[in-house]
């Protein structure tokens, strides 16, 4: 049987023709509103709002140097600015589509040797961090012996960034919940932020290295812990006057040096993943391959609680003779994420955990 063949009416396309304009406007409106601004990570997925991520970073040099940016929610903090002006570049390129709104919420400085300063100084061809972005509360070090000329530009652009409306407290300050410093802040439901208490914040070292802000991010049950460059005796110090959490991850202490990431350490916070910032096997402090990032010794001490060891950057085409050597991703840029309950590890050239 042949079917009927409906007419449409004119009505009936007027009615479609409505309802096709207004899903085009409904889905560029959808777009416009929701997916344009959505930062994409460098494999490509975008970050949810309420996760945590943190991005141990690459610097676009062969030299060791810390850089590390967290982000939970809308809140984004950048920890220490790596060891050359010009990775303010690198650094600002990086963070930049994440903190689409150009306010770092809080910017915490462990200490000032240079590979932890040299891009908040900056230089006459880079602006430092602190012209990038917008920084609200800058946490660093009470105490240093350091004069150079980098540590002079850092508290000259951090005074800038403190005239223009930023609020400046030294991790003692946080301790002591002093002058409207806080020993923990809340970063989003369920994640805090805590300083420590570090002996040296009060006490000289002749290492600057001891000097440095130590603090952890809690979410929920996971800790993640950061010590700057803390050495042996600074971490000594560090257990014996805080209640230390298990911690998820552990920012190897100092690059992985020898002197740091101590039994001491280790036992109380038991790591289960360890992220290393370092040029792996560079021989920038040292020509004695045994000693180099990161050490062999660090790594035996590390391996007792974990294999999930991550590395950004490794030394290539190594010439000891004249000390040089070229730079290569060894992990890539480290991407840790966690809402909690998933929690993943990748790096943007390779997830494999480091063997040494
Ligand atoms: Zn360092």
């Amino acid at each position: 049987m042949r079917r009927k063949k409906r007419k449409i009416s004119r009505k009936s396309t007027a009615f479609l023709v409505a309802l096709v304009v207004l899903l085009a406007v409904a889905a560029v409106g959808y777009w416009y509103f929701f997916l344009r601004n959505k930062p994409v990570s460098p494999t490509g997925g975008t970050v949810k709002t309420g996760e945590l991520s943190i991005h141990f970073l690459e610097l676009g040099n062969k030299y060791t140097g810390d850089c590390i940016f967290v982000k939970i929610g809308d809140c984004d903090i950048l920890i220490d600015g790596g060891s050359r002006a010009s990775s303010a570049d690198t650094i600002e390129t990086y963070v930049k589509p994440y903190c689409t709104d150009g306010v770092l919420e809080y910017v915490i400085v462990t200490h000032a040797d240079q590979d932890h300063i040299a891009a908040f100084a900056g230089n006459k061809t880079y602006p430092g961090l602190f012209q990038r972005f917008e920084c609200r509360t800058i946490i660093d070090f009470p105490k240093t012996n350091k004069t150079t000329q980098t540590y002079q530009n850092y508290v000259k652009e951090r005074d800038l960034e403190v005239e223009a409306g930023a609020v400046h407290y030294t991790a003692l300050q946080c301790w002591k919940g002093e002058d409207g410093a806080k020993r923990s802040y809340e970063l989003s439901e369920g994640v805090s932020m805590n300083f420590l208490y570090n002996y040296y914040y009060e006490n000289p070292s002749d290492d600057e290295n001891n000097y440095s802000v130590c603090m952890y991010i809690s979410q929920g049950e996971n800790n993640y812990l950061f010590t700057g460059d803390l050495e042996e005796d600074g971490e000594r110090e560090l257990v014996k006057n805080n209640s230390l959490p298990h911690c998820k991850l552990y920012k190897a202490g100092h690059h992985g040096s020898k002197t740091s990431s101590t039994e001491a350490l280790l036992s109380v916070i038991r790591p289960e993943y360890v992220c290393v910032c370092c040029c792996a096997g560079s021989p920038e402090y040292t020509a004695n391959p045994d000693k180099t990032f990161p050490t062999k010794q660090t790594l035996e001490r590390l391996l007792k609680y974990t294999d999930k060891i991550y590395v950004t950057t490794k030394a290539t085409n190594i010439d000891l003779e004249n000390k040089d050597w070229d730079f290569a991703s060894c992990n890539g840029n480290i991407i840790v994420r966690s809402d909690g309950e998933n929690f993943s590890v990748e790096g943007s050239y390779s997830s494999e955990i480091f063997k040494r």
